[in-house]
C-alpha cells in the first residue's frame, strides 16, 4: 500500500514536471507566459515566416511585408495568441520598411527584454500574452511618445474596421419588412 503511494507520488511529480518542462520548451524562453501553444499546433496554424519570426525571433525582409503600407483603419493583433496590440491611428511611416507604431494600445500587452544580438543594444518586444516575438522597440518615434515599435507583419494579424460580416446585408430583412408594410399601407 505504502509503496503504491510511493509509485503514484512519483507518477505525478514526473507528470508535473514533464507538463512544466513542455509548456516552458513551446514557449522557448527562460519566462512562462500566460498562455502556451504547441509547437506542433503552431507549425500547422502560422505560414513558415509568421513561424519563424513569432517562435524564432526571426525578422522579415524590410518593404515586404504585408503591412507596412497598410494604410487601413483597423487594428492589429498578435499573429499567435490574437491579443489586441496596436490601433492604425498610432501606425506611421518610419521608412524603416517594417510597420511601426508610436504607442500601444495597451501599457503592458507588450514586454520588453534587452537584446544585445548582432553586436546591438536593442530592446526586444515580445507579446506579454504568449511571449511571441514581435520585433524592436527604438526611441526615434514622433510625438507625443518618441518610441518607434518597429514590428513584423508576420507577427500581426489585422482586423479592418470596416469589414462587416460578409453575405447578409444587416438592415436587409428590415428593409423587405418595411417594404411590404409600404404596400399595405
Ligand atoms: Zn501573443
Amino acid at each position: 500500500m505504502r509503496l503504491l503511494r510511493i509509485w503514484q507520488s512519483a507518477v505525478l511529480t514526473f507528470c508535473v514536471a514533464l507538463t512544466v518542462f513542455l509548456c516552458t520548451g513551446t514557449c522557448r524562453t527562460k519566462k512562462t507566459w500566460p498562455r502556451c501553444f504547441s509547437q506542433e499546433e503552431l507549425r500547422k496554424r502560422l505560414t513558415p515566416i509568421q513561424y519563424h519570426v513569432t517562435q524564432e525571433k526571426g525578422t522579415e525582409s524590410a518593404f515586404r511585408g504585408e503591412y507596412t503600407d497598410n494604410k487601413e483603419e483597423g487594428t492589429y493583433s498578435c499573429v499567435v495568441c490574437g491579443a489586441p496590440l496596436f490601433t492604425s491611428d498610432k501606425k506611421f511611416d518610419s521608412g524603416s520598411g517594417w510597420p511601426s507604431f508610436f504607442d500601444l494600445i495597451k501599457e503592458d500587452s507588450i514586454s520588453l527584454t534587452d537584446d544585445l544580438s548582432y553586436g546591438m543594444h536593442r530592446m526586444e518586444a515580445s507579446c506579454s500574452e504568449c511571449g511571441a516575438h514581435l520585433g524592436h522597440l527604438f526611441d526615434d518615434g514622433p510625438r507625443p511618445t518618441g518610441k518607434r515599435y518597429c514590428i513584423n507583419s508576420a507577427s500581426l494579424s489585422f482586423q479592418s474596421k470596416n469589414a462587416g460580416p460578409e453575405g447578409v446585408e444587416p438592415g436587409g430583412a428590415t428593409g423587405q419588412s418595411a417594404s411590404s408594410s409600404k404596400s399595405d399601407l
